[in-house]
């Protein structure tokens, strides 16, 4: 595997970043992860777009400009030779003295990582995913809103710890009002009769690329409404159908909260249709804006 790292494509074992680069002692950064569907990037303005919206809120100035990141991104797919692949696109404070100011750091690293991720089983596609609610708030938008995709996941791993620890891959996680925001990795949709609903991005939560997808086309071109709207605990538990969505996840039912069955306690009927007209639209247009 070839690494783009600042210019150059180096191979996996030799892309190194050093030990006073400030997205490793701090998390002091942002990252998109990107799917390539049959050698085509899906959604690569969204995500670059998001990555400039990302380091503006954090007062990081990129080295390239978005239009040389994404020949980067594009270079670096062509270079590993892989026609279905995952992208990680990172941009890190780059190293400087020690010492939370970032503004010591005179030039931030850029990485692109293109392999394979297999994110949950194959078996929870077809059976629903269980989920638990997690003990641990979302980190509430005042403080670092969800929205930015910064190197700060520490709130989301020890939530996904939660789930691990209960058996699940995923954890749905509230605000500190008890507003369902978002999973650790994954938005949250919720099934009521022929509707859609997601909470909305000011709930705190990162403004999927997927779930945007599903929201503009995929739900559409379904003939199912979607709406954004404030969800509760009890919302989850009386849901006909739960759906996450996510770059790696895609789009996943879920049988059950906490143990409690969703609706049937398996995949749903419109979870089902999503599913099917997600995967045939990236498989056939790949759609890149
Ligand atoms: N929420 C969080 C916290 C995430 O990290 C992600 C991405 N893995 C998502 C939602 C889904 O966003 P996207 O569809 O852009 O991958």
């Amino acid at each position: 595997m070839k690494v783009w790292l600042d210019g150059h494509l180096v191979d996996k074992q030799h892309a190194t970043v050093p030990v006073y680069d400030h997205g490793l002692l701090y998390g002091d950064g942002v990252f998109e992860g990107i799917r390539v569907y049959n050698g085509r990037i899906f959604k690569l303005k969204s995500h670059l777009e998001r990555l400039a919206a990302s380091a503006h809120a954090i007062h990081l100035t990129l080295h390239y400009t978005i239009r040389e990141i994404e020949q980067a991104v594009r270079e670096t797919v062509v270079a590993n030779g892989l026609k279905d692949a995952y992208i990680r696109l990172v941009v890190t404070r780059g190293a400087g003295p020690l010492g939370l100011n970032p503004f010591t750091c005179p030039k931030p690293a850029t990485i692109i990582i293109v392999d394979r991720i297999t994110l949950y089983p194959e078996e929870m596609y077809a059976e629903g995913m269980p989920v638990i609610v997690a003990k641990r708030p979302r980190v509430p938008v005042e403080c670092l809103d969800p929205a930015v995709k910064s190197l700060n996941y520490l709130n989301n791993i020890l939530a996904k710890v939660e789930a691990i620890e209960a058996g699940c891959h995923e954890a749905v996680m509230l605000n500190t009002d008890g507003e369902v925001c978002e999973c650790t990795g994954d938005n949250i949709f919720l099934v009521r009769g022929s509707r859609i609903v997601t909470p909305p991005v000011s709930a705190g939560l990162l403004n999927g690329v997927t779930r945007l997808f599903v929201m503009n086309e995929v739900a559409p071109a379904c003939g199912i409404d979607v709406a954004e709207r404030t969800l509760r605990l009890d919302d989850l538990f009386t849901a006909d159908e739960i759906f996450l969505t996510g770059t790696a996840a895609e789009v996943i039912g879920v049988r059950s909260v906490n143990g409690t069955a969703i609706g049937e306690g398996r995949v749903g009927p419109i979870t089902g249709r999503l599913v099917s007209e997600f995967r045939s639209r990236v498989a056939r247009e790949a759609p890149e804006d």
